[in-house]
C-alpha cells in the first residue's frame, strides 16, 4: 500500500542516516531534499553568478538538468550529466546553500520536483526541513528529528573530519539563517512526532519510527 514518511529536522540530527535505513527496511524510495538544494548551489557556484542576485540564481535553477536517483542503497545527484554526489558535501557548497535555499523561485521549482517524485513513488521516505509542512503535508507519518547542538556538531565534524568548534559555528549560522528567513521560514509541522536522538543509536531511532508506523 502507499506509504509516505516525512522526516524533518536540522543538520546533524541523524535525518539522512535514519531516513536511508528506514527506506531500505520498508522497501521504499529515498529522497534527500537538502541534496537537491545543494546540487542547485553547486551549479550556481560553477556559473559564477552572484549568490545574492535572486533572479540570476533562479535562472540557473530553472535551466539545469538535475537528475535525482532515489534508491536508498545508492542515492545519486547529477547536474547536466556531471555526478555531484561528492562535490555537494564540500565546504564551498555548504557555505552557500542557505542563501540559495532562501530564493523563493528556487524553492518553488524544487518543491514541485519533490512532489512529483513523491507522487511517482509507491513508498517513499523523504527528508528535509519543510517536508511535513509544505512538500508532503498529507504524509502518512511525519517525524521531527532533533538532537542537542553539541551532539549535532560532534556528528557532523566526525563525518567531515572537520573541527568540532568550526562545525558548531557553521551549524548555528545555518540554523539561524534557515529558521528566520523572510521566505518560508522552516517550522515544525504541528502533527509531527518529535524524536530526540541525542542519546539514541541509529537503530533505536529507526525502530521507534517503525513502531509509529504501526500505531
Ligand atoms: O540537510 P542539509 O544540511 O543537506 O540541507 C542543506 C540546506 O538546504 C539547509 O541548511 C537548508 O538551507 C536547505 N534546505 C531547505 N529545505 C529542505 C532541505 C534543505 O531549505 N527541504
Amino acid at each position: 500500500s502507499r506509504c509516505v514518511v516525512a522526516v524533518d529536522g536540522p543538520s546533524g540530527s541523524g535525518k539522512s542516516t535514519v531516513s536511508r535505513r528506514l527506506a531500505t527496511g520498508l522497501g521504499a524510495r529515498y529522497l534527500d531534499t537538502g541534496a537537491m538544494y545543494r546540487a542547485v548551489t553547486w551549479a550556481v557556484l560553477r556559473s559564477g553568478v552572484d549568490l545574492h542576485d535572486a533572479a540570476a540564481v533562479a535562472k540557473v535553477a530553472a535551466e539545469i538538468d538535475l537528475a535525482v536517483g532515489t534508491d536508498p542503497a545508492a542515492p545519486t545527484f547529477d547536474v547536466d550529466g556531471t555526478c555531484v554526489d561528492v562535490a555537494i558535501r564540500g565546504n564551498e557548497v555548504t557555505g552557500a546553500v542557505s542563501a540559495v535555499a532562501a530564493v523563493a523561485e528556487v524553492r518553488r521549482l524544487l518543491v514541485d520536483r519533490q512532489r512529483a517524485l513523491v507522487e511517482a513513488a509507491d513508498r517513499i521516505v523523504i527528508e528535509g526541513r519543510d517536508i511535513g509542512t509544505v512538500v508532503a503535508p498529507d504524509a502518512d507519518l511525519k517525524v521531527y528529528l532533533t538532537a542537542s547542538a553539541a551532539e549535532r556538531a560532534r556528528r557532523r565534524s566526525a563525518e567531515n573530519a572537520a573541527d568540532v568548534a568550526a562545525t558548531a559555528a557553521d551549524l548555528a549560522r545555518r540554523d539561524q539563517h534557515d529558521t528566520t528567513r523572510a521566505v518560508d521560514p522552516l517550522a515544525q509541522a504541528s502533527d509531527a512526532v518529535e524524536l530526540d536522538s541525542t542519546a539514541l543509536g541509529i537503530d533505536e531511532v529507526v525502530a521507534t519510527i517503525r513502531e509509529q508506523l504501526l500505531a
